[in-house]
């Protein structure tokens, strides 16, 4: 049989997270920050399942996981033996991985390669530390072998088809960085003041969300001369495109989070709904 969507019994719309994940050793971290991942899980109804949209799987077309029992893969180097250990053994989402990959007119790839990456554990596990809510993840369309990156608004178009979701107790959450520049950071200090021009692009961000403008958004270079230093590579802001395009007319956007780690990673998430 076929899954589809109208099978799927209806919930009230769920909200939409985008959450900065910064360095993956937030996984075993216990502060603040993590206690606010935490807080946000609490306040909102338990999903029937998230669809995460994580920086850290990128492709050369859309796909989403449609596993049974997704890995949990360990994409990072140089890190201690602990976090290599972290396993997130949560159920995959096959039908409801299917039903999204068909969502028409993008016609997802349904793939079994790809599990959980830190983007979606190392948050996930503060969120739901049973690891007892079943998770899918969506790809960036990185347009990995035809070199031809896609523009942000195919990102905000396709976020946009995955409204329907949110009203079958699906949590669409989006991890990645607002501001993220390793190529700066200062490793030695995790918390390092934030550069000025990391401030200046996370503010006026701010301040679009706030706005919702997301024409700006999407145009991030428009934003200002801190753009190109901000978002040196669009994986770890593309996440936060697909949350902002499901941000529906009556619904508002409250910050959960915000901060800096290394002086150059925007730790800022919200809530939308
Ligand atoms: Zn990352």
């Amino acid at each position: 049989m076929v899954a589809k969507l109208d099978n799927i019994p209806e919930t009230k719309r769920m909200p939409v997270l985008f959450l900065g994940h910064g360095n993956p050793m937030n996984a075993l971290a216990h502060n603040i920050f993590t206690e606010s991942l935490a807080g946000v899980a609490r306040n909102i109804p338990r999903p029937r399942a998230v669809l995460m949209i994580s920086a850290h799987w990128l492709t050369n077309s859309p796909r989403v996981s449609c596993v049974e029992k997704p890995k949990t893969i360990h994409y990072f180097y140089g890190f201690p033996d602990e976090l290599y250990r972290v396993k997130y053994p949560c159920p995959g989402a096959p039908e409801l991985a299917a039903i999204t990959a068909g969502i028409a007119p993008a016609k997802m790839e349904c793939t079994l390669d790809w599990g959980l990456d830190h983007g979606a554990w190392s948050v996930l596990r503060h969120m739901y530390p049973q690891a007892d809510v079943p998770v899918f993840e969506l790809s960036l369309d990185y347009s990995l072998n035809d070199w031809q990156p896609k523009p942000l608004r195919y990102h905000y178009d396709l976020g946009k088809l995955l409204g329907p979701l949110r009203r079958k107790g699906v949590l669409v959450v989006g991890s990645g960085n607002i501001v993220h520049n390793l190529g700066l950071a200062d490793f030695g200090n995790m918390d390092a003041a934030p550069e000025d021009w990391a401030v200046d692009f996370d503010e006026k961000v701010k301040k679009h969300l706030q706005n919702r403008n997301h024409t700006a958004l999407i145009d991030y270079l428009s934003i200002g001369k801190s753009a190109t230093l901000a978002v040196p590579t669009l994986d770890h802001y593309l996440p936060m495109i697909y949350t902002i395009a499901l941000q529906e007319q009556d619904e508002k956007l409250q910050f959960t989070w915000g901060g800096y780690q290394h002086g150059t990673i925007s730790m800022r998430c919200f809530q939308i709904g």
